[in-house]
Order: structure tokens, then sequence, then C-alpha cells
């Protein structure tokens, strides 16, 4: 039986809630299907967070959730459910889950499993009790009803809610290894709401690290945008590399990252994660381009390097390097071309931006990515690298008036035809 927290217990109102969630809810109602809100949403709301979105969890069938509504499409194969799209919102309804009966697990539909132990197909059903011991964590295992606009709470998950505690319900390595994904789910949840991971929920992670390489690399994609794209990638990055998770997502990041004694490669990553919690939380827009430029930009440069060293011109080396690099990252975590193709013109720009002689800067600054370019020389500065004052170079021609970008230009004082000299010389030292 659950614990029920009745309406004036509890600070969830409907006013906080998503017309379109209550709109769903209502209609499975009027369907016949017994329905909740459940998971990220009523933790949020509970710690007083805007949900990101809303999860509905209900007894009716995908299918039957599918005929209720036309602007719903059936999704997934490993984990069947139904998105009910509202313009740009999408409400995400899942059957009621139940445990898995071992002797039924062979060439069934509905379920199967992996010798490791890993689910491959999760589409048991049952009732809300059981979906309840399904979920992941217990403060992702709170139902708010609306017969009653009561709280239901079948795993004590308002409990480790008020003591900030994520705790697995049931066997922790069990549940590792059926889905190796909440190992991820772990980390994130604890970064992003703060709160500490109880010991046992702890303990098999770095040991089963291992068994996210069974997982496809596109539903690690999929988890590499939420765990660095949720405002607390610098938190996130560091619990990843300590639980020895991070190899999984970024192996030739990792690689470097253990091998080499330069400290700006780690702190450039560091660096693009600040920047991008700090446009989250100022509400600015992110692009996964830019994260995947920096994770691999030492590693890309080493790949040159070694290229250089083989005698290829500087041009190709970059784009053999960043082809093999693009495609050894591709089996680790999937990376659309949507993505790759900006991640690489960060890349070029990087060789570009410092040739600025004649037309060339005026035609750097009109390149559809300049300002990505720009805002990776910047980093790359903070993180210590030595770029012989390009980046304040380019900040201070960006604000000047034409003819004084012309000075600036003509001041560089070298053409791009005799040996580079540089600009300041360091004072003997002596
Ligand atoms: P977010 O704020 O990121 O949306 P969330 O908790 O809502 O967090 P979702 O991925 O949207 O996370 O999943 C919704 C709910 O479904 C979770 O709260 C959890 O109850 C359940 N769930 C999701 N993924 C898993 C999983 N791999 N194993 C068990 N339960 C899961
Ligand atoms: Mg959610």
């Amino acid at each position: 039986m659950p614990r029920v927290i009745p309406r004036d217990q509890h600070s969830i109102s409907r006013k906080d809630l998503s017309d379109n969630a209550l709109k769903v809810l209502y209609r499975l109602k009027d369907g016949g299907h017994e329905s909740y809100l459940v998971g990220g949403c009523v933790r949020d709301l509970l710690l007083g967070k805007h949900p990101k979105d809303f999860d509905v969890a209900t007894a009716g069938h995908p299918d039957e959730v599918h005929q209720l509504f036309r602007n719903s499409r059936l999704i997934g194969r490993r984990f069947r459910l139904v998105h009910v799209r509202f313009g740009r919102e999408i409400i995400e309804v899942a059957t009621f889950r139940a445990a898995h009966d071992s002797q039924d697990n062979v060439s069934d539909n509905h379920s199967r499993q992996a010798e490791s132990g890993m689910l491959l197909r999760d589409n048991v059903y049952g009732t809300v009790e059981e979906d309840a011991l399904r979920r992941d964590f217990t403060v992702n295992a709170l139902y708010y009803s609306i017969e009653d606009f009561a709280i239901h709470d079948y795993a004590n998950g308002v409990e480790d809610l008020n003591n900030r505690v994520l705790r697995m319900i049931g066997d922790p390595e069990a549940r590792y290894r059926e889905d190796p994904v909440r190992m991820l789910r772990a980390i994130r949840f604890a970064a992003k709401l703060e709160f500490t991971i109880e010991p046992k929920t702890e303990e098999p992670i770095r040991r089963l690290s291992s068994l996210l390489a069974d997982i496809p690399a596109a539903r690690l994609f999929e988890e590499v945008l939420k765990l660095f794209l949720s405002g607390k990638g610098v938190i996130t990055f560091q619990l990843l590399r300590e639980f020895d998770l991070f190899r999984h997502l970024f192996p030739i990041t990792d690689a470097f990252l253990n091998d080499s004694d330069d400290p700006t490669a780690e702190r450039l990553i560091v660096e693009a994660l600040r920047s991008t919690d700090a446009r989250i939380r100022r509400g600015k827009s992110v692009t996964p381009a830019f994260l995947y430029a920096a994770m691999l930009w030492h590693p890309v440069q080493q790949r040159i390097e070694r290229l250089r060293h083989d005698g290829v011109p500087p041009i190709p080396a970059l784009h053999q390097a960043s082809q093999e690099i693009t495609q050894q990252q591709g089996r680790a975590t999937s990376l659309p071309k949507r993505f790759s193709g900006p991640m690489r013109e960060i890349w070029e720009l990087q060789q570009r931006l410092p040739h600025r002689f004649g037309k060339r800067a005026e035609q750097l600054l009109q390149h559809p990515r300049f300002r990505a370019g720009y805002d990776f020389v910047l980093m790359r500065e903070a993180s210590g690298e030595d770029l012989e004052g390009l980046g304040p170079w380019w900040t201070e021609y960006q604000s000047a008036a034409i003819d004084q970008r012309e000075e600036m230009v003509q001041q560089l004082g070298r053409s791009p035809k005799r040996p580079r000299r540089r600009r300041r010389r360091k004072p003997a030292v002596g």
C-alpha cells in the first residue's frame, strides 16, 4: 500500500502543471484508464524546481493510449511508449510496467534479457504498484493523482527527497545490470539535484562501469546531451571521471586526460562546461557541437601533430585528424552530422583565425561559424594555451571602426609569405 500525501500536505497545485499534461490525464481517465503524473515532474515540483517535461503513467496499453489521441505516436522498441504532441510540448505516456517473470524470458515479445542480465525489452505491463518498483530511484517513483490530487509514494521517495538522498529501488547491482544507463542517471540526478548518492546505490557503480560498453551509441549520445546540457556540466564531468564512467562516453578524451601531463586539456573541458552552464542559467541556447569540439580538441591536436611529423601539410592534416577522431568518437556515442559538421568548422576556424592579413580578417568575420570559433579561441586562452594575443585582437577588431580595422591588420606587420616572427619577444632570462 502506498503512503498517500493528501493535497493539503504537499506543495503541488494544479496551476504548476502543464495544461497539456492535465488534458492527457483527464482524457485517459474518461477512457477508463487509471493515470498519474510521475517521475521528474513530481520530484522537481516538490523540490520547488521547474520541471523540464511532464511524464504520465497509465494502466492503458500503448495501443489504447495511441487511439485516444490523434496527435500521438507510438515510439520505442526496448521500452514502448506514446508521445502526445501539443505544438512544441510532448507529453510522454508510459504504460505501467511489471517485473519480468524469469521463466518466460526466452523469445518472448515483451520481455528479453541478455545473459549479462541486461533487459533488451521492457514491455511487461502491470499495476501502478508494480510500476513503482520498476522505476530507478525512489524520488522518481512518486505519483500525482488527479482523482484526489494526492501524492502516492510506494518506495519511500518523499522521505529520501526530504533528506536529499538518491536511492536505487531494489538491489542496486541487479538494477544496474538490467540497465547500465541507470549508472549515468545516478550521476546526472546527483549533480542536477545536489543529492548525495546513498552508499549501497553508489558502491557498485565503479565496479560495473564497463557494462556501458553494451549500450548502443545512439542511446549514449542522448544521455550525453542530458548529462552535459542540464546546467550542472562541470560537476557532472567531475563525477563521471571519478566513477570511471566518462571513459565510456569519451574514450579518446579520457585516455588523453590520463596520459597527458598538459593541464590545459582538462581546463578547456571545464571552461567549456562552465560557459555552457552559465548560458543555460541565463536561458541562452547551447549546442552540442561546441561541447564536442572542446572534448575532442586536444586529441585532435595530438593527431594533427603526428600527421605533420609524417610530412602531411596543415590543412589536410586537420581534415584527416578530424575525420578519424569523429569516426572513433561515433563508435562510443553517435554524433549526428548536424553536430559533427559545426564541430569541425570550429576546429577549422582555429587554424584560420590567426591568418588575418589583407582582406582575410573581414572575410572571417562573415563566416557563419565565426562567433563559435572566436568563443573557442577565448576558451583555449582561458584554459592556459598561449595564442599570442589572438583572442583580445579579435575582441578589439570586432568593436573597431572600419579605418581602425585596416590599421589593426596593417600593424600585424608581417606578410603571409615571409617567415613568422614573434610580435613580442619574451625578455631574455638571465
Ligand atoms: P528529467 O528531469 O531529466 O526528465 P526524469 O526523472 O523525468 O528526469 P526521464 O528520463 O524523463 O527522467 O524518465 C521519467 C521517469 O521514468 C523517471 O523519473 C523514472 O521513474 C523512469 N525511468 C526513466 N528511465 C529509467 C530507467 N532507465 N530505469 C528505470 N526507470 C526509469
Ligand atoms: Mg522527464
